[in-house]
């Protein structure tokens, strides 16, 4: 159930409805919107009597969401979700979801200081604003490099001080989540806990933009629907991530679902990036399937960058090499303007040479 608000419905009448919303047991979800504020109903097994909304003052209309998203979904806002990195420190003003196309690359893996600083430099060097690396790695293997662990995020901590990039990075369970919302500005949540309903809980309850992974094989609705476990707890910037699923092929690592941008923007109003590197596995498809997902509409990208592939302790095969990382910023900076988009710092870089 939706209680949508007139548009000029004051602070004190929108809270008044929330009460009244908490009264009766269930938990009230203000959503503000350009137009005007949407309030979601949630905790309710069976039907909310809509009547008793109706007659209160600033209330427009009741409607009941059919979805079994809701707060995901573009009934209770029509507009995209735009979430906001205000300037702080050495950090710029930026944004996910909007005008602008959010990049966040790095190594897969936090593997020390010296390494983390000359690939993070690249990173700001090419105009991109978030710096993703993992400290809390998921390995197929219990004997592959798990991670540096709080040692990784203080090494990203760093970073941000320095190259004024924001820090993007993986929580894989409830310690090392509260460990990334102490240190990161964005929690990542992979792939391969795209379901643990626990640990999305646990994420709505913090106050720091999540960043949701497709699962290995998770529909359209399982997704979100995901998402939604996170905004249930009154969490409502969830930033979504398409990062291929398991098929048949065998050509690439995983199978990059592309049109599931559109599909997921005709449904919800949050934001959907493309991760062509987990996508597909392969250094050489990072670009075209980069273009490719920007020209879809993706809302930005997140890519495996490393200096010295050939050394890293994880996904190494997939990133790409500083010199293409900056190509990448400039086709990318170059496709922007052609979706009504732009890139903050990237479309000032010069055309590279390789
Ligand atoms: C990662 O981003 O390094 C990662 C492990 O991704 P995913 O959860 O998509 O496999
Ligand atoms: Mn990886």
């Amino acid at each position: 159930m939706l209680v949508v608000m007139k548009a000029h419905a004051t602070p004190e009448q929108i809270q008044a409805v929330c009460a009244a919303i908490e009264q009766m047991g269930f938990r009230a979800h203000p959503i503000p919107g350009a137009q005007r504020t949407a309030i979601g109903i949630t905790g309710n097994n069976g039907a909310v009597e809509q009547e008793r909304f109706e007659t209160l003052s600033g209330v427009s209309e009741v409607i009941r969401v059919s979805k079994a998203y809701k707060l995901a979904s573009r009934d209770v806002k029509q507009e995209d979700t735009v979430i906001h990195f205000p300037r702080t420190g050495s950090c710029p003003e930026a944004t996910i979801g909007g005008r602008d196309l959010a990049i966040i690359a790095g190594p897969c893996s936090i593997e020390s200081r010296e390494q983390a600083f000359a690939i993070a430099e690249q990173v700001a060097t090419n105009g991109a604003l978030f710096f993703r690396g993992g400290a809390y790695k998921p390995r197929t293997s219990p004997y592959s490099f798990q991670g540096l662990g709080v040692e990784g995020l203080r090494i990203m901590a760093e970073i941000r001080d320095r190259f004024g990039l924001r820090i993007v990075t993986e929580a894989l369970d409830n310690e090392s989540l509260d460990h990334v919302n102490e240190w990161a500005d964005v929690i990542q949540i992979g792939a391969r806990n795209m379901q643990n309903f626990s640990l999305l809980k646990r994420a709505g309850k913090l106050r720091k933009p999540v960043l949701l992974k497709r699962g290995l094989s998770a529909t359209l609705e399982e997704f979100l629907m995901s998402a939604e476990y996170v905004m249930s707890e009154g969490n409502y910037e969830v930033i979504l991530c398409e990062r291929g699923v398991r098929t048949f092929a065998d050509h690439t690592r995983n199978t990059l679902d592309l049109s599931i941008i559109p599909s997921v923007q005709a449904l919800s109003h949050l934001p959907i990036l493309v991760d062509p590197s987990h996508g597909t596995g392969k250094r050489d498809a990072i670009l075209p399937m980069s273009r490719a997902g920007v020209a879809a509409g993706a809302d930005g990208l997140l890519v495996e960058v490393h200096h010295q592939p050939d050394k890293a302790l994880s996904d190494g095969p997939q990133a790409i090499y500083p010199e293409q990382f900056a190509r990448l910023m400039y086709e990318i900076g170059q496709i922007a303007p052609i979706v009504g988009r732009t890139l903050a710092r990237g479309i000032h870089v010069a055309e590279p040479t390789v």
